[in-house]
C-alpha cells in the first residue's frame, strides 16, 4: 500500500506540498520580478503579493549538521521552507519586505570558525553564480581533474562577482571532470572540463576475470577496442582486448564497464578552458561552448595558471562588453582572433573544431528565428 502522499512507496512526496503559502496561493499568477540588489528578488503576483527571495551560495559538500543548520534558519524566518537552484543557490523566501532584513542580518553572521561566511549572499544578475560542477576525485570513476578543488579555487578567486553586479551579464562558470560531461561545460560562459590525454592501460592479467569483453568492445564510442588473445608473461594465453589508440578520444567509457582498463594518468590528466557557451535565447541563439585553453596541467591544490586564466577572461570581459552582452556575444563581436589577443592566449591547430552536424545548423535549434 502507498504511503501517505505518495503516489508509489519511493521517491519524494509531490513538490505541489511543499510550496510556501504565498506561492501556493498565487501560482501560474505572477506579474513581474526584480532584482533588489545583488542576491535579493522579489516576485510580484498579480494579487499585489509579494514574495522575497535571499539567494546564499550553498557548500559543494554538505555535513548533516550543515544542513540541520539550513533546516533551523528555514524554520525561523520562511515557515520551514526553501529551495535549492540548479546551481546549488540555497533560497530563502519570505513573504514581506520587514523580514528580509532581519534574514540577511541571520545570514551574514552565520560564520565559520575562520571568519569565513557560511551563507554567503549573492548569485544574481550581471555578476557569477555558484559554480556547477560534476564530482571528481572522490566520488567518479573517471575524473581526469578534480571538482571540488577546481570549484574551490575559481570561486576564491571571483567571489567578490558572487556579490555584485558588475558585468555587463550574467556569467555561468561550470566545472565536468572528463568529458562524459555531468556538468553544463558545452553551454556556460566559462567552462572547466577535465581531460585526458593517454589511452587506457590494459591490465591483460585481470580483464577477463572482472570484465565482460563483449561489454567493454560495446561502450566505446569509436569502435577503438576489439577483442584480442594476450600471453602473458607466465606464458599463458588469455583472452583480452585490443585498443586501436589513434581512435581513442580518451573519454574513459571503456573504463566505466571495465575497471581492468584504466586511464587516468598524472601527467596526461590536466584542464582545457572553454568559453563562449550560452543556453539563452535572449539577444542572440544559444551557443556551445569554443575551446579557448587545449590543455593546462592539474597545479593542485590551488590550479594558479587556470584561475589566473579564468580571471584574465573575465577582467576583459568586463572593460570590453557592451551592457547586457554575454560572454559569446561580446567575443563574436569583437572576433575571436581579437578576444586570443586581449586575453593573451595563444591560439594552436588543437582549437580548431572541424565538427560538422546538420542537426546543429537548424533554425530549429532556436526561437530567435521567428518565421
Ligand atoms: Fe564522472 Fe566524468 Fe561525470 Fe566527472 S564528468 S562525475 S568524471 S562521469
Ligand atoms: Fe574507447 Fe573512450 Fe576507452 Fe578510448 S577511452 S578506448 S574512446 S571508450
Amino acid at each position: 500500500k502507498p504511503m501517505e502522499g505518495r503516489i508509489t512507496d519511493i521517491g519524494p512526496k509531490h513538490y505541489d506540498q511543499f510550496y510556501p503559502e504565498v506561492i501556493k496561493k498565487n501560482k501560474g499568477k505572477w506579474s513581474h520580478h526584480e532584482i533588489l540588489e545583488p542576491g535579493v528578488l522579489v516576485h510580484v503576483a498579480e494579487s499585489g503579493d509579494e514574495v522575497f527571495t535571499v539567494r546564499c551560495g550553498g557548500a559543494r559538500l554538505m555535513s548533516s549538521t550543515h544542513i540541520q543548520e539550513i533546516c533551523d534558519i528555514a524554520d525561523k524566518h520562511c515557515d520551514g521552507r526553501l529551495r535549492f537552484t540548479t546551481r546549488n543557490n540555497i533560497e530563502f523566501m519570505v513573504d514581506s519586505k520587514d523580514k528580509v532584513e532581519a534574514l540577511k542580518a541571520d545570514l551574514a553572521q552565520r560564520k565559520f570558525p575562520g571568519g569565513s561566511y557560511k551563507f554567503p549572499i549573492g548569485g544574481t544578475g550581471a555578476g557569477i553564480s555558484n559554480i556547477v560542477h560534476t564530482q571528481g576525485w572522490i566520488h567518479c570513476h573517471t575524473p581526469a581533474t578534480d571538482a571540488s578543488g577546481t570549484v574551490k579555487a575559481t570561486m576564491d578567486e571571483v567571489f567578490s562577482d558572487f556579490q555584485d553586479h558588475r558585468l555587463p551579464a550574467k556569467l555561468k562558470i561550470s566545472m565536468a571532470c572528463c568529458l562524459n560531461m555531468c556538468g553544463a561545460v558545452h553551454c556556460s560562459d566559462i567552462a572547466i572540463l577535465g581531460y585526458h590525454r593517454k589511452p587506457p592501460i590494459l591490465d591483460h592479467e585481470y580483464l577477463d576475470k572482472v570484465c565482460e569483453v563483449p561489454l567493454a568492445v560495446a561502450s566505446c564510442p569509436t569502435a577503438a577496442i576489439k577483442p584480442a588473445k594476450v600471453e602473458l608473461p607466465s606464458g599463458e594465453t588469455v583472452n583480452s582486448v585490443a585498443v586501436r589508440n589513434e581512435r581513442c578520444m580518451y573519454c574513459g567509457n571503456c573504463y566505466t564497464m571495465c575497471p581492468s582498463m584504466p586511464l587516468s594518468d598524472a601527467e596526461g590528466d590536466g584542464i582545457v578552458l572553454m568559453a563562449g557557451g550560452k543556453v539563452s535565447n535572449r539577444i542572440s541563439a544559444p551557443k556551445f561552448s569554443k575551446v579557448v585553453v587545449a590543455f593546462l596541467p592539474n597545479e593542485t591544490p590551488r590550479w594558479p595558471s587556470m584561475t589566473k586564466t579564468i580571471n584574465k577572461m573575465i577582467e576583459e570581459y568586463a572593460k570590453g562588453a557592451r551592457k547586457y552582452e554575454r560572454f559569446g556575444d561580446w567575443a563574436e563581436r569583437i572576433g575571436w582572433e581579437r578576444f586570443f589577443d586581449v586575453c593573451e592566449l595563444d591560439f594552436t591547430h588543437h582549437l580548431i573544431d572541424d565538427f560538422r552536424d546538420a542537426a546543429y545548423q537548424s533554425w530549429r535549434q532556436t526561437t530567435q528565428f521567428k518565421f
